[in-house]
């Protein structure tokens, strides 16, 4: 949208209104009946009937998620040795909810703007996860910004140069710019270490691969999975209604092309995760109908692992900065939509709680909410190898131990599938990762490099 957000853009056809009641709603969980919209509009609203949150009805719905998760996956709760690598930050989509950008124009050669954002070349996405998986992760997780420079391999990078009109479908030569992403056929190859899980290429990169041209998704899936694609991470889904997104992300796919690209995924045979990012200008139908649509998209293909719920970050954000949102989900929306999630997603044996969305208390609290998944250590370049600025978010093993032996359950080391599984004994000494190529069950960072890291991030003395 490239003008300012108006209130009859936040007036949506679907609103918070049921002939459901809560009580009805509430024993439907409760008996393990698949749910309707509806039903999940009230307990997600904890009843249309009054308004705001009843906090003992809440309780009651968090009571329902957590004993089915119990019946689901049992106690044991999981997470996985990972690296977030993301090759750019150089992106002009322009999501009004998103502070993970840099404008694209800033990383060209021309320009008298400094970036501060970072581009990384095929071999320099090598040479890091080479790093990390020698330290013992099992994944690397890869989502980048829309570098208008990206193509899919040297046939697409064809086409688009001969395009009459490459600004049209968002493109530019590599040579126009300080660091040339390469190809994404490329920077999977070049992630490919050892047998390392890549994860990576959301349906919007997956878009972003073909544009300019009528390929399929399925074949841009073909060619990934064929460079070193494992699996796909269903983010960029925001909310899955195109009311919402033509005023969250205008610029992005819309739903059906969502829907499309992820069902592609699995037709080749990846598997993938899904997400849902909410607490901004969508209503509990909104987030009602996402779930019903990832839902039914899992009984047609059957391979996602895992649901995310994202709890949107307000802060630097242009809807924050321009007053369409005051903040963003509360605690009790949080605490609901994972326990929505569960209760609804019958298909899908997994729900994350995302200890960097929601902090390490409330992270642990989703745990006793529907939620059995902690995430994964989130090791990152920034952590390994600078000696400055920011350093990124990471969790070691012996605090994820720690963390999940405090609330009575077993930590479990997983692969991306969660096919392998490794039940941790609290007393193991030392507490590392052992499933990954090169895992030998020796912690991700050495006792220098951890206390270096509390060092540098510990904060100031006055
Ligand atoms: S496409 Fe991704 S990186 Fe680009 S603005 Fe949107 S959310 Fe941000």
């Amino acid at each position: 949208m490239d003008r300012p957000v108006t209130e009859a853009d936040l007036t949506f056809e679907h609103v918070p209104e049921t002939d459901q009641s809560f009580e009805n709603a509430l024993a439907k969980a409760r008996d393990g009946d698949r749910l309707t919209v509806d039903d999940a509009i009230e307990l997600l609203t904890t009843g249309t009937d009054s308004g705001g949150i009843d906090r003992t009805r809440k309780e009651r719905v968090l009571e329902a998620a957590d004993r089915r998760r119990a019946e689901t996956v049992g106690e044991e709760v999981t997470f996985i040795a990972n690296l977030n690598n993301n090759v750019t930050t150089a992106c002009n989509v322009g999501c009004l909810f998103c502070n993970f950008k840099d404008a694209a124009h800033t990383f060209e050669r021309e320009t008298e703007i400094e970036t501060a954002g970072f581009t990384k070349t095929p071999d320099e996405s090598r040479e890091i996860v080479a790093d990390a998986v020698e330290r013992g992760i099992y994944e690397v997780t890869s989502v980048s910004g829309l570098h208008p420079a990206f193509a899919l391999d040297d046939d697409h990078r064809e086409i688009l140069e001969a395009h009459p009109n490459p600004k049209e479908v968002n493109y530019k030569s590599p040579e126009l710019y300080e660091t040339s992403p390469g190809t994404y056929t490329e920077q999977m190859a070049a992630m490919d270490v050892d047998g390392v899980h890549v994860h990576s290429m959301t349906p919007e990169e997956a878009y972003h691969a073909r544009r300019g041209t009528d390929w399929s998704y399925e074949e841009i899936y073909r060619r990934l999975r064929d460079a070193g694609l494992d699996t796909v991470p269903g983010t960029a889904a925001e909310i899955l209604v195109d009311e919402v997104r033509d005023v969250i992300c205008p610029g992005k796919i819309d739903t059906d092309g969502w829907l499309e690209a992820m069902e592609a995924a699995a037709t080749v045979g990846l598997g993938m995760t899904a997400t849902i990012m909410y607490g901004h200008v969508e209503n509990e139908a909104h987030r009602a109908i996402h779930l019903k649509r990832v839902r039914d998209l899992q009984d047609r293909t059957g391979t996602i692992t895992e649901f995310v719920p994202l709890s949107f970050i307000h802060q630097n954000t242009p809807l924050y900065e321009h007053d369409v949102v005051s903040g963003g989900a509360s605690t009790d929306e949080d605490e609901l939509m994972i326990a929505v999630s569960r209760l609804f997603l019958d298909n899908i044996d997994h729900i994350q709680s995302s200890w960097v969305k929601y902090g390490d208390q409330q992270g642990l609290k989703m745990l006793s909410c529907g939620a059995d998944d902690f995430m994964g250590t989130i090791l990152s370049e920034e952590i390994t190898k600078r000696a400055g600025g920011e350093f990124g978010e990471y969790r070691s093993f012996a605090d994820y131990v720690d963390l999940v032996s405090s609330i009575g359950r077993i930590p479990v080391e997983r692969s991306t599938d969660y096919e392998n599984r490794r039940v941790i004994d609290p007393g193991e000494s030392p507490l590392g990762p052992q499933l990954g190529p090169k895992a030998d069950g020796t912690p991700l960072l050495t006792r220098e490099e951890q206390d270096a890291r509390e060092a540098r991030t510990a904060p100031a003395d006055d």
